[in-house]
C-alpha cells in the first residue's frame, strides 16, 4: 500500500472536518457552518461514504480530505500530505528512500526468480523429484501447465538452494531477506525441502514468494514464504498475471481457493481464473479485480469456512457496484476435481452460479428451523443486517420481500426493523476517537482517473490533446496534483523531479500501469468524457444528498434545484457527444478491426 492510500485508510474526513467546524448528523451525512466562508445557515456537508466534502454556499466547491486541509490551512498538496501523514502516523517516503527501496525490491525479485528457475529445473529433471512428478501427474497437470505456472521442487537437502544461489552471486543475507533461507538452532538452512513449489507472482509476473506443498507427510501441509518487503499475501492473487488478459476479454473473474484449482482451470481453457490462496479476500485484492471487471464469481470450497468466507464478501458488492455470484460445487468436490472429470460440467456450474445474496439466504435458512417462531426470528436476526448493507434500493426491496416470504412476516414490519438498524448508527454531534477505523470496505482510488494519467505519463505526445480535461474532474487530490504537474512541465523527466516523495510513489505506480499503445487518442478522448461524466454525477449526487437535509430554507432548496438543472443539461450534452463518438468509432472499426478489441481490453 502506498503512503497516500495508507493515510486515506487511517483517517476519517468526518473527524478532520469536525475540527474545523461543529458537525451534526444529517441523514447519512454530516452538516455544519462552512469553515471557509461567513454564513449563518450550514451549507457545508461531509459525506462519510465517499470521504468527501462539499459547500453549496458561497464556496460552491468540494473535494477530498487533502483538499479540505489544503484550503483550510492554506497549504499546497505536499504540505497537506505531511500534516495528514503525521496525524495518521504514516511515514512519508523520501525520494532517496524510494530509490533505495526500489533497488532492494528489484534485487529480491531477482533472487526469487532465480530460485523459481532452480526449483523448476529440479522438478523437471532431478531423480529425487520422481515422487513430486508422480503427484503432479496424478492431479492431472500436463507439461504445458507445469511450465506455464513454473511449478518446481525443493530437494530434501538443507543447503541445495543456498549453494546454487551463492554461485549466482546472491548473498546469504539477501536470501534470508527473501525468506528462502531460515535460521534454526543448527544454523541457517533452506526454508523449503521436499516440497512441490508454487511460485506466487505479482501483477507483472515477477516472483514475489512461494507456496510449498509437502511431499512426505510433514507439517504444515502448505508452507509459504514469510512476509517480506515484496511478499504480502493480502495484496496478491495466484495466477493474476496469467489470467488478467483473458479476464478482461471475457469480462469475468472466477475466484477459486487453491493452486491446483487455478492451474487445472487454466489447463482446460478457463483462463480467467485466479486463486485466493486461503479463504479471505480483502480490499487490495478487490481493488485489483475492479480494475479488470465487475463480474466476480466465487468458487471456494464447499465447506463451512469457504461458505463463511464468501458471505463476508457481500459488502464488496457495493464496492464493485455489481452482484457477486457463487458457484455451487456438488458433493464436496474441489473445482480441480470437477474440471478433471468433466470441463463441461464446470462450464454448466459457472452458468448456473447464483447471486451471493441468495446463497447467503439459503445458507442461513439451513441453519435454523423455519417451522418454529424462534427459528424465524433468528433468520431475521441473521439476514436483516445483510439486507441493511445493500445500497441499491431496488435490490434491497427485493431481498426484504424474499425474507418476508421465508418467515411469513409482513414486509412493512421488517422494513421498520430495517430502519431501526439504520438509526442505531451514531447521531448528533460527531465525536469519535482518532483511532476510529472507517466502517465498510472502501476503495481509495479511482481506476479511471489513474488510467487517464497513466496514458499521459507514458505517452507525453498526448499532452496537447487534453483540451476539455479540467482539474476538478479529478476527485482524488493526488491525481489532481500529478495532472497539474504534467500540465506545468515542459518534459516528462522533470515532472517526477518536481514532486515530493509520497507523490513520486504514486507517480511511479501510474508510470508502470499497463497501457496498450493502440488507439491512444480515442482512448484519451473517451477517458476525458467519462471523467467529466463522473464529475457531473458527483455534483448531482451531492446536491441530492443535500436536498434530503430537512432544515434547508426554501430559498436554498430553489437555488440547489436550479444548479441541478444546469448540471443535468451538461450531462445531456455529454451523452450527445459520447454517442457521436461511438458512431465514429463504429465507422473506424470497419477500417481498423483491431482497435475496438484493444479498447475492450482496456476495460471500456
Ligand atoms: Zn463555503
Amino acid at each position: 500500500m502506498s503512503a497516500i492510500e495508507e493515510i486515506k485508510q487511517k483517517l476519517d474526513i468526518v473527524e478532520i472536518a469536525g475540527q474545523y467546524t461543529q458537525l451534526a448528523k444529517s441523514g447519512k451525512n454530516f452538516k455544519g457552518i462552512c469553515p471557509f466562508h461567513q454564513e449563518k445557515h450550514g451549507s457545508f456537508f461531509v459525506f462519510p461514504d465517499r470521504q468527501s466534502w462539499h459547500c453549496f454556499g458561497a464556496c460552491s466547491t468540494g473535494g477530498d480530505i487533502f483538499s479540505l486541509v489544503m484550503k483550510k490551512e492554506g497549504l499546497d498538496f505536499g504540505d497537506a500530505l505531511k500534516l495528514l501523514a503525521s496525524r495518521a502516523g504514516v511515514v512519508l517516503p523520501s525520494p532517496a528512500r524510494l530509490k533505495e527501496d526500489k533497488n532492494k525490491h528489484d534485487r529480491l525479485f531477482q533472487i526469487n526468480d532465480a530460485a523459481r528457475d532452480y526449483y523448476h529445473e529440479q522438478l523437471k529433471n532431478s531423480v529425487e523429484a520422481e515422487k513430486a512428478r508422480n503427484y503432479v501427474n496424478k492431479r492431472g497437470i500436463n507439461a504445458r501447465s507445469l511450465s506455464d505456472f513454473k511449478l518446481g521442487y525443493s530437494l530434501t537437502g538443507r543447503d541445495n538452494l543456498r549453494k546454487h544461489l551463492l554461485e549466482r552471486g546472491f548473498s546469504v543475507e539477501e536470501m534470508l531477506e527473501a525468506g528462502l533461507l531460515i535460521e534454526v538452532e543448527s544454523g541457517i538452512i533452506d526454508r523449503f525441502h521436499n516440497r512441490l513449489m508454487f511460485p506466487i507472482s505479482n501483477a507483472e509476473g515477477k516472483t514475489a514468494g512461494f507456496g510449498g506443498r509437502e511431499m512426505d507427510g510433514s507439517q504444515p501441509k502448505y508452507l509459504n514464504s514469510p512476509e517480506t518487503p515484496i511478499f504480502d499475501k493480502s495484496g496478491l492473487l495466484y495466477g493474476f498475471d496469467l489470467a488478467r488478459e483473458e479476464a478482461r476479454k471475457q469480462d469475468m473473474i472466477v475466484m477459486v481457493e487453491g493452486y491446483m484449482d487455478a492451474i487445472i482451470s487454466h489447463q482446460y481453457g478457463f483462463k480467467y481464473t485466479m486463486a485466493s490462496m486461503g479463504t479471505s479476500i480483502g480490499d487490495r485484492q478487490i481493488d485489483a479485480i475492479k480494475k479488470i471487471t465487475r463480474n466476480l464469481f466465487l468458487a471456494m470450497d464447499a465447506d463451512e469456512a469457504g461458505e463463511k468466507a464468501m458471505i463476508r464478501l457481500i459488502d464488496y458488492e457495493n464496492t464493485l457496484n455489481h452482484e457477486i455470484k457463487v458457484v455451487t460445487i456438488p458433493n464436496g468436490l474441489d473445482p480441480d476435481e470437477v474440471i478433471n472429470r468433466s470441463p463441461k460440467t464446470w462450464q454448466q456450474l459457472l452458468e448456473k452460479a447464483e447471486p451471493l445474496l441468495d446463497f447467503s439466504f439459503s445458507t442461513a435458512a439451513r441453519e435454523v428451523d423455519l417451522d418454529s417462531a424462534a427459528g424465524k426470528s433468528r433468520l431475521a436476526e441473521i439476514l436483516l443486517p445483510t439486507i441493511a448493507q445493500i445500497q441499491n434500493p431496488v435490490r434491497q426491496a427485493h431481498y426484504l420481500q424474499k425474507l418476508s416470504g421465508m418467515i411469513k412476516v409482513d414486509q412493512q414490519r421488517l422494513e421498520s426493523s430495517l430502519n431501526e438498524l439504520g438509526r442505531r448508527r451514531p447521531s448528533g454531534s460527531y465525536q469519535a476517537p482518532v483511532t476510529r477505523k472507517k466502517s465498510g470496505n472502501k476503495l481509495f482510488s479511482s481506476p479511471r482517473e489513474e488510467f487517464c494519467l497513466a496514458m499521459l505519463i507514458q505517452y507525453p505526445q498526448l499532452k496537447d490533446k487534453t483540451a476539455g480535461l479540467k482539474l476538478e474532474y479529478f476527485s482524488n487530490s493526488e491525481n489532481a496534483e500529478v495532472f497539474s504537474a504534467l500540465l506545468a512541465s515542459s518534459d516528462s523527466a522533470s515532472v517526477r523531479d518536481g514532486l515530493d516523495g509520497a507523490t513520486v510513489e504514486h507517480y511511479d505506480r501510474l508510470a508502470n500501469q499497463t497501457v496498450a499503445p493502440q488507439g491512444l487518442e480515442i482512448k484519451l478522448k473517451e477517458c476525458i468524457l467519462l471523467l467529466k461524466e463522473s464529475y457531473l454525477r458527483r455534483v448531482l449526487q451531492n446536491q441530492e444528498a443535500i436536498l434530503g437535509s430537512t432544515d434547508l430554507t426554501q430559498e436554498e432548496k430553489d437555488a440547489l434545484i436550479r444548479q441541478g438543472f444546469d448540471v443535468n443539461h451538461e450531462l445531456k450534452e455529454l451523452f450527445y457527444e459520447k454517442s457521436k463518438g461511438l458512431e465514429r468509432m463504429k465507422r473506424e472499426k470497419s477500417t481498423d478491426g483491431t482497435r475496438k478489441k484493444e479498447e475492450e481490453k482496456e476495460g471500456y
